[in-house]
């Protein structure tokens, strides 16, 4: 059955998974914060991890904390979609949720590294956008890291030298900001969704739309 569709916005298209990618303290999580607050069709995939909870950080909100066995466990039952390491802790997308938002027709935002982003592009293709996100320089990246003020010095340092190999693979994403300014950032990585949302490919609704128009021009 073809759907008549009285308003353009209405045309049904298929959800998208938004990957942001940075290396820590480039402003990621600032831009991602914004953007699920100012668009309610999209919401954010809450990663698992073995990490230790920094402070401020709510169990099921910022992340969902496990132990290893409840890792390996979540693995063995093929319940993420893409796990990696990352600084000596494990981190996974719970596969249900993710699943569930997309089923609703929303989009799904993902805070996960290049290794995590490899391993989705290689399942789910074109539905996927990626966008890595750069500090404007060294410099920068240092402050921010130092004023975060979460971690421990050589977790710092360590952090460091991992911007270096997050950075390297820039080249496997299809957008690039370079984060000077957070609400200029912000803006651009709305314009780079919306702009993604309006593709033909995922428009599934669009040819019932043009049909419906030109039959009525016959
Ligand atoms: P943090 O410990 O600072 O919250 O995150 C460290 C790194 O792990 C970040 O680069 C973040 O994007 C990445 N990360 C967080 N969740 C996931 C995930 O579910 N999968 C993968 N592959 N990386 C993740």
């Amino acid at each position: 059955m073809n759907k008549t569709y009285t308003n353009s916005k209405d045309i049904e298209r298929r959800g998208l998974m938004y990957v942001l990618s940075s290396p820590s303290g480039a402003g990621k999580t600032s831009i991602a914060t914004k953007l699920i607050d100012q668009d309610k069709n999209i919401d954010m995939s809450i990663s698992m991890t073995t990490r230790k909870a920094r402070p401020g950080e709510i169990d099921g909100k910022d992340y969902i904390f496990v132990n290893e066995d409840q890792f390996n466990k979540a693995i063995e039952n093929n319940e993420l979609l893409e796990w990696a390491e990352v600084f000596g802790n494990f981190y996974g997308t719970p596969r249900k949720a993710v699943e569930q938002k997309l089923e609703n027709g929303q989009d799904v935002l993902f805070d996960i590294d290049w290794q995590g982003t490899q391993q989705l592009h290689e399942k789910v293709g074109k539905d996927l956008v990626r966008l890595f996100i750069l500090p404007p320089s060294v410099k920068v990246l240092e402050d921010r890291l130092k004023r975060r003020g979460q971690d421990e010095d050589h977790i710092v340092a360590a952090r460091m030298k991992e911007a270096a190999n997050q950075i390297s693979h820039w080249a496997e994403y299809d957008y690039v900001i370079i984060n000077e300014n957070l609400d200029e950032s912000l803006g651009e990585v709305q314009n780079i969704l919306n702009a993604e949302r309006l593709k033909r490919e995922r428009r599934v609704g669009l040819s019932a739309f043009v049909r419906n128009m030109t039959t009525k021009m016959e």
